[in-house]
């Protein structure tokens, strides 16, 4: 069956997407630990991110680091944390989170609530920002 982001990739559920080409895709975590946490993933789906294949693997973080910089730009932090877990949804995600101190990573935190307006704004100043 089709990962849950296999389905955004095909448009079958909605996200805010920030960042898009025919490899790879980056939009926003619906469940986020900070403004501007985006979820990287590659569109061909992959479980566990250290059995993506080269030359793949380096052009994924290579499309990672593009739009870490565009986030940054966006979202006043000292620097975007990049974490992998990966427990929770099988298809492989680079999580890019603005943070100040080690706690803005803390992934046992609550999450944060945004309304649709806000996901779609912090989406839109990103991607506009972008630069593949
Ligand atoms: P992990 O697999 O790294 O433990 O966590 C998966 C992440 O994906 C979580 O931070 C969760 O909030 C996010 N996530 C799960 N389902 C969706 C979804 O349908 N849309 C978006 N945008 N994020 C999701």
């Amino acid at each position: 069956m089709a990962s849950i982001f296999s389905k955004i990739v095909n448009g079958e559920i909605p996200a805010w997407k920030v960042a898009e080409d025919d490899k790879f895709l980056a939009f926003l975590d619906i469940n986020p630990l900070a403004e501007g946490h985006t979820l990287v993933i590659p569109k061909k789906e992959v479980d566990y991110i250290f059995d993506i294949e080269d030359p793949l693997y380096a052009e994924y973080f290579t499309f990672a680091k593009k739009v870490s910089k565009a986030v940054r730009e966006v979202i006043p932090c000292k620097r975007i944390g990049v974490a992998v877990i990966g427990l929770e949804v099988p298809h492989a995600h680079i999580h890019l989170i603005p943070i100040n101190n080690i706690y803005d990573i803390d992934f046992s935190r609550p999450k944060l609530k945004f309304e649709p307006e806000q996901f779609k704004a912090t989406a839109a100043k990103i991607a506009a920002k972008v630069q593949l």
